[in-house]
């Protein structure tokens, strides 16, 4: 049984934001249909290396109590009953409100482990909302932006120290590192100043093929894997549980994520099969390197893009392979008219790197690998502190930040504060208003001064004074 975790608080604090930070963004977009996870409550989660339960509050619905407001109630105590632990959350923007004594009173009748979790702490100004929150008598809050991914490590080593033996950790000291780094920006323990490093081929890479039904990925994996493993099929050595396959590629130590694709299908199955959403999620989350497999010959279905655009909020390494090749009848035409639709319908990515293949024939194979080893390299890549601020002198020279409400915007500074995607933080005057549209800028600039094409970027402002 799994450690189970509940979300409380009154509405409005956050609860929901950390809720798919933890379970995985969008479930619900990425398979809208019915059945597949609406109707479940409770959520396999992941903080870094812990594995545990998060309770959807939300899908407690009972009709008994008459009111909202009850209804709220009932549903949250319903929750705390279920759980080992509950994250009891408020917003250190507003301030303590009546309502989180309510629910503060209500968690604290139930007798179960807290964890007081103060949100919404990215920026200045929060310290106040943080210090305010002791006066729940909960304990001391830990200050976390669900949003923004900040303050993860600290909540895991709380979650960690109240679930002790009865929580699950990745097996994986070096994961768990990778993971540190994944999950957090605020990379205090990344020397900003440090040289990029030498890529390091000997480590292993991670790499997870998905993709809706049909496109192609058993074929695929088949085709990597070569065919002894087909014909040894689930049975020697790739196993439900497993959850990778070592493989090498031209010497180079491969972990694919191990999916259902790896299972081979009977015929009634493959035609019962349908997107499993779960179970791409937990791909994407295992992999460095995500490949989404789309049909040349019919491209960008919706689930197709919702695939991508999952692979992309998670912070992974993306490639498109354009499987089923040996079908395509005009490839000079139909090699235009995909590279204009990945630009227009994925634009998030900027160089998102595609491959043609045909996993049948097993042309492109080695392109592809090859890609997904280039993707990586840039994935992991590192700018120097002083690199990266003569660029945004120059950029911010050529291009001077807006003036709004009569007073000039001032870009600082600018540092790299993690890998794996590349991370950035951005010291300005007045965050709050600095316009999407020269934060754009500066990303757009900073791809192509360093390089960094066909990874996500993310950003991070924050004031300077
Ligand atoms: P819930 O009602 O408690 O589930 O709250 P939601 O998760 O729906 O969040 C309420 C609002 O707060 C939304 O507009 C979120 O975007 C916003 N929000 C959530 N987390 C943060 C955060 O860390 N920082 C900021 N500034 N806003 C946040
Ligand atoms: P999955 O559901 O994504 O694992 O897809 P499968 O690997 O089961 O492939 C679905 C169908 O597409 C099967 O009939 C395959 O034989 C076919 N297929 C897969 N790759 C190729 C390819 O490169 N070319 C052609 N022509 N057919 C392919």
């Amino acid at each position: 049984m799994a450690f189970k975790v509940a979300i409380v608080g009154r509405p409005n604090v956050g609860k929901s934001t950390l809720f798919n930070r933890l379970v995985g963004r969008r479930i619900a977009l990425v398979d809208d249909t019915p059945g597949v996870t609406r109707d479940r409550r409770i959520h396999p989660a992941r903080l870094q290396d812990l594995r545990f339960d998060v309770i959807d509050t939300a899908g407690l619905e009972s009709a008994a109590a008459p009111t909202l407001e009850g209804r709220m109630r009932q549903q949250t105590e319903r929750a705390i009953d279920e759980a080992d632990l509950v994250l009891f959350m408020v917003d250190a923007r507003t301030g303590i409100m009546p309502d989180d004594h309510t629910f503060a009173d209500l968690v604290r009748r139930k007798g179960k482990p807290v964890i007081l979790v103060s949100n919404k702490t990215e920026g200045r100004g929060a310290e106040a909302g943080v210090m305010e929150a002791y006066s729940l008598g909960l304990g001391e809050p830990i200050a976390i932006s669900a949003e923004h991914g900040i303050g993860m490590p600290e909540l895991r080593d709380a979650i960690a120290e109240i679930a002790g033996e009865r929580i699950e950790q990745a097996q994986d000291e070096e994961e768990r590192r990778a993971l540190h780094v994944n999950d957090t920006l605020q990379g205090d323990d990344i020397d900003p100043d440090a040289e990029e490093p030498a890529y390091d081929s000997a480590k292993p890479l991670s790499i997870a093929i998905v993709g809706r039904p049909n496109v192609g990925k058993s074929t695929l994996i088949n085709a990597l894997l070569g065919e002894e493993r087909m014909l040894t099929g689930p049975e020697a050595g790739i196993t439900r549980d497993s959850i990778s396959v070592d493989w090498t590629w031209r010497g180079r130590p491969i972990k694919l994520a191990d999916t259902a694709g790896m299972r081979r299908k009977s015929r009634v199955q493959e035609k019962l099969e349908k997107l499993s959403v779960g179970e791409t999620l937990r791909a994407i989350r295992f992999a460095e390197v995500v490949i989404v497999v789309f049909d040349a010959t019919q491209a960008f279905d919706k689930q197709d893009l919702q695939i991508a655009d999952l692979i992309i909020r998670e912070g992974r390494a993306p490639v498109i392979a354009f499987n089923k090749w040996d079908l395509v009848e005009n490839p000079q035409e139909m090699l235009a008219e995909l590279r204009e639709k990945v630009e227009r319908l994925l634009p998030q990515v900027k160089g998102l790197k595609f491959v043609t293949i045909s996993a049948e024939t097993g042309r492109g194979l080695d392109r592809m690998m090859e890609t997904a080893v280039e993707v990586h390299k840039v994935w992991n890549r590192r700018v120097s502190t002083g690199k990266l601020n003569r660029w945004l002198e120059r950029a911010t020279q050529m291009h001077p930040p807006p003036a709004v409400s009569g007073r000039r915007l001032k870009v600082k500074y600018m540092t790299q504060v993690k890998t794996r995607p590349p991370g950035f933080v951005i010291s300005c005057s007045r965050p709050e208003v600095m316009p999407q549209t020269y934060i754009r800028y500066l990303i757009n600039n900073l791809r192509e001064a360093f390089d960094i094409y066909g990874v996500p970027i993310r950003v991070i402002l924050r004031t300077s004074e």
